[in-house]
């Protein structure tokens, strides 16, 4: 049985008819960034009070939830956070997962431990990696990871997972304006043609802490405008329904490039992605408000049967769509964290 309609089928999935087939694991809360966006200083200070050990969920846990969700129907896992390469011997969770057959595991990293684990992670089953970057101008990078953090330790990270042969490797850029939207030309050119795929993505209004503005979105008709005019362009069709990135390739052939246009472009009708947070919440849209308790399930002796009908009876009830809705009101709800449910 699978959670929600089988690919050829339009049996209804959740309200609105969505299949599950996404699962996004946040492996810890904690980050060695304090990007701008997403961890500001000010909310994510030195009082800032992380989960404890025994509140995160163990690898044993997780595989198990895996496991389960893979009988809902899940074809894909991405490991996020915070910053999943600071989660200690994160290789032992990858090679628990590597063994469900038919997974697509992935994960997204701020890229600042790569050069050392890509090889490892490899190892262990990981297939492909994206990585977070902002801009290859070092004071602009600095700026926007907020720890001093050097570009050239990113790059490095870059080439040691397509080395790896952790590729295609996706570079996700979110952009914000007057910080940088500069940098957005030079990043196009310089991963054109590298055989990585860089995709922007627009600004948006996760969690609480970040003081999102409309005003700071570059949208994606902008992006695209602005490299297009530097590099000209023409519009590719998507991979698979549901892609959430507009895909664009160069017109002379040197590679292609996404958009995520979250906020100008919503895609919640094809949303069919969940996520897992570090304590083992369950949220069924990364604007969510609330989460549904999987650990208390795990630890109160929950069977693995209980649990999958648990996952099944959340998901036929969801109703998500946030990006179909958001405004001034919505952006000011007391949201959850990006970092804790896992971006
Ligand atoms: N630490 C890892 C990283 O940065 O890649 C994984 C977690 S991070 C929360 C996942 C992705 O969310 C990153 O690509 C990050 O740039 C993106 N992100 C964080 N805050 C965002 C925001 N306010 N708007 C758009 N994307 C955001
Ligand atoms: Fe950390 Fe990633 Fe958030 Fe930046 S975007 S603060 S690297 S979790
Ligand atoms: Fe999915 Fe929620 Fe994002 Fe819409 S806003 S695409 S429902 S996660």
């Amino acid at each position: 049985m699978t959670i929600g309609p089988a690919a050829a089928t339009r049996a209804p999935g959740d309200r609105l008819g969505r299949p599950l087939r996404d699962l996004r694991v946040s492996v810890t809360d904690r980050c060695n960034f304090r990007c701008v966006y997403c961890m500001p200083k000010e909310a994510f200070g030195k009082d800032y009070q992380f989960l404890e050990r025994r509140e995160i969920l163990t690898f044993e846990e997780i595989a198990r939830l895996a496991r389960i969700f893979k009988r809902g129907g899940i074809q894909k896992i991405r490991l996020t956070g915070g910053e999943p390469l600071v989660r200690r011997n994160v290789e032992r969770l990858i090679e628990m997962l590597a063994q469900i057959p038919d997974l697509d595991l992935t994960l997204t990293t701020n890229g600042s431990l790569l050069a050392k684990k890509a090889r490892s992670l490899r190892d262990a089953g990981l297939k492909r990696v994206t990585v977070s970057l902002d801009s290859l101008d070092d004071r602009v990078f600095r700026r926007m990871n907020d720890v001093d953090f050097p570009v050239d330790k990113v790059l490095e990270g870059i080439e040691a997972a397509a080395a790896a042969g952790l590729s295609p490797v996706k570079i996700n850029m979110v952009v914000k304006r007057g910080v940088n939207d500069n940098s957005m030309v030079p990043m196009a050119r310089f991963f054109r043609g590298s055989g990585h795929i860089l995709r922007f993505i627009e600004y948006m209004d996760v969690g609480h802490t970040n003081g999102w503005r409309m005003d700071d979105v570059v949208t994606a008709r902008e992006i695209i405008s602005m490299i297009d005019a530097e590099i000209p362009l023409e519009p590719l069709d998507p991979n698979y329904t549901g892609e959430v990135a507009e895909r664009w390739r160069y017109r002379d052939g040197s590679g292609e490039i996404g958009v995520i246009a979250s906020v100008t472009h919503a895609f919640c009708r094809d949303c069919t992605r969940t996520r897992l947070s570090t304590e083992g919440k369950l949220y069924t849209c990364l604007f969510a408000t609330h989460g549904h308790d999987l650990r208390a399930l795990l630890r109160g002796g929950a069977t693995d049967e209980d649990i999958f009908e648990a996952i099944g009876a959340i998901w036929s009830k969801r109703t998500d769509r946030y990006s179909e809705i958001r405004s001034a009101h919505t952006a000011g709800l007391d949201k959850i964290e990006m970092s804790y449910i896992g971006g």
